[in-house]
């Protein structure tokens, strides 16, 4: 039987790699994101679409329902959805940092719960969470981005060590840059946060570093590789960077 995968992030980047490696070695995807309009070129690859705002409750609970009332299973989730607010601490607000934490860390934690059962009962289940090599150590101007992966890093090494009696295994997989939306999303936030901001002058520095950076990112199929890795080895490792 094909195992049943929930992948979030699947409209951009790493996630929809993902979603066509995946599909291509044989599993069920159920490719998740809010602009389902990007979604639709998966099809041709037997990928199932599905709409999920990952910071909202009844999008993540009707979602996980939709999947368990056609498959009654889900076997791998891939909590890949994420992006980062970048700027001065000082400076973002935390109606701005909270939302960072609902999509990086609540919503993952969300999913995850809303799982758990199918994977306890059927003694098998893999859990994959997309961190950062940032959940690991942390640059100035990005301390709501960092802060929820090192949260997330934590969130992931606790509940390896509860779930792994059921036979769950959960790996984190941490990019370093890659090619995506991502930069463009985290560079356009940390210009917007520096307008006004006492940091203009060291901000400005940094992101154009960043934007040096970019150029060198490598592609999102190095990480859909990693995933993959993590998803079939029977002793998979804790991390992947
Ligand atoms: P992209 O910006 O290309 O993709 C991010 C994905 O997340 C999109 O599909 C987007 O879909 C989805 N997403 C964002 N917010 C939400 C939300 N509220 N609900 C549901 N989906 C959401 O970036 P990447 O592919 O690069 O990023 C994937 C993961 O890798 C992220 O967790 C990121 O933090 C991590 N990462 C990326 C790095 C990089 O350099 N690219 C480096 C380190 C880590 P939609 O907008 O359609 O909902």
């Amino acid at each position: 039987m094909k195992k049943v995968v929930l992948l979030t992030g699947a409209s951009s980047g790493i996630g929809n790699q993902t979603a066509r490696l995946l599909a291509e070695k044989g599993y069920k995807v159920y490719a998740a994101a809010r602009r389902t309009e990007k979604l639709e070129e998966l099809k041709s690859f037997g990928i199932k679409p599905i709409h999920l705002d990952v910071s909202n409750e009844n999008s993540i609970v009707n979602a996980v329902e939709s999947i368990m009332k056609t498959e009654n299973r889900i076997d791998i989730l891939i909590n890949n959805a994420g992006f980062g607010t970048y700027g001065a601490l000082e400076d973002v607000s935390i109606e701005t940092a909270r939302y960072q934490y609902e999509v990086n860390v609540f919503g993952v934690a969300r999913l995850i719960q809303l799982v758990l059962p199918s994977m306890r009962k059927n003694k098998y289940g893999k859990i994959i969470n997309i961190t950062s090599g940032g959940g690991r150590f942390a640059t100035p101007y990005g301390s709501w981005y960092h802060s929820s992966k090192f949260a997330l890093e934590g969130l992931s090494d606790s509940l390896r060590n509860e779930v792994k009696q059921f036979g769950i295994d959960v790996v984190i997989i941490e990019p370093g840059a890659i090619e995506s939306e991502f930069a463009h999303i985290a560079l356009d936030s940390m210009v917007k946060n520096a307008d006004k901001s006492a940091y203009k002058e060291a901000i400005t520095r940094t992101v154009d570093a960043n934007k040096k950076m970019v150029h060198n990112a490598s592609k999102p199929i190095v990480i859909s590789k990693l995933i993959l890795k993590g998803i079939e080895s029977k002793n998979p490792k804790t991390r992947y960077a």
